[in-house]
């Protein structure tokens, strides 16, 4: 892994988001892709308040978080920041919906029922929608969240009734190896998935959108057909609480750091 130095300030920031959209738009000419047709989610997980005010100098729009409640103290802290997004990727308990629909702008991390009922019943009282996305375990780890690939059809059309969710696509994370031929499966495995649901997915569920790729294989994800990275260290600096406190079940071999 390269080694991801702190970004201090905007201008830290700002380098860091530069050189990103270089390799981001490298990735997309090496597929013949067009080179604006991926959106990069900054992840602000750790990230300090002052970082995150430097990081919205430096024009992120939108702030990925793993934690719902990390989250909600952040939005609720830099609330004077009226354009600032706030995009959930993490796991999310049920018991924690009523928070995450009081400022999320969108939801990654859609991985069961009653999820989905609880979040649809909480949307439904403050009168609003979500955009969502279902996340799929293709790299068959038992410690990743997510469905299976072959549960993911059925999943699809038992959210029908849940109006107030509007499923944009399908996110992932690969398996974290250096191996990148088992990296690049994982992330073809979910375009194949999205490519083959689309022809059957309930009226008005787009399925257009792919997020996929991290701060070290977000380039792999993009020529395998990634719309969203989700990119962190690689902004921000390389963080220094283990990802094991996100990915709390995670094989601590494999770990990023
Ligand atoms: C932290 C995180 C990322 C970004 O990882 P980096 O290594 O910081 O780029 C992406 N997706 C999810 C779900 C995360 O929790």
């Amino acid at each position: 892994m390269p080694i991801y130095p702190l970004a201090r300030n905007a201008d830290d920031i700002t380098h860091n988001l530069q050189q990103v959209r270089h390799c981001m738009a490298q990735a997309c000419l090496r597929v013949g892709r067009a080179t604006d047709s991926v959106r990069l989610l900054p992840v602000s997980k750790t990230v300090d308040l002052e970082r995150l005010r430097a990081a919205h100098q430096a024009g992120c729009l939108e702030l990925g978080e793993n934690k719902v409640q990390e989250a909600h103290g952040k939005a609720q802290t830099l609330s004077e920041l009226q354009d600032l997004r706030w995009i959930l990727i993490g796991h999310l308990q049920t018991n924690k919906v009523r928070h995450a629909v009081q400022f999320a702008s969108e939801f990654q991390a859609l991985d069961s029922l009653r999820l989905a009922e609880e979040l649809d019943r909480r949307l439904q009282q403050v009168g609003r929608g979500l955009p969502v996305m279902v996340q799929v375990n293709t790299s068959g780890e038992d410690s990743k969240y997510g469905l299976p690939p072959d549960q993911v059809a059925s999943f699809l059309q038992a959210l029908r009734p849940f109006h107030s969710l509007q499923v944009t696509g399908l996110m992932t994370l690969a398996m974290l190896s250096s191996e990148t031929q088992a990296v690049r499966q994982c992330f073809r495995r979910l375009r194949l998935l999205r490519d083959q649901l689309r022809e059957q997915a309930p009226a008005g569920m787009s399925l257009e959108h792919l997020s996929m790729g991290m701060s070290g294989d977000y380039e792999l994800a993009i020529e395998e057909g990634a719309t969203v990275v989700r990119v962190g260290q690689a902004i921000f600096g390389a963080r220094t609480i283990p990802d094991s406190h996100y990915w709390p079940e995670h094989d601590k071999e494999n770990l990023h750091v």
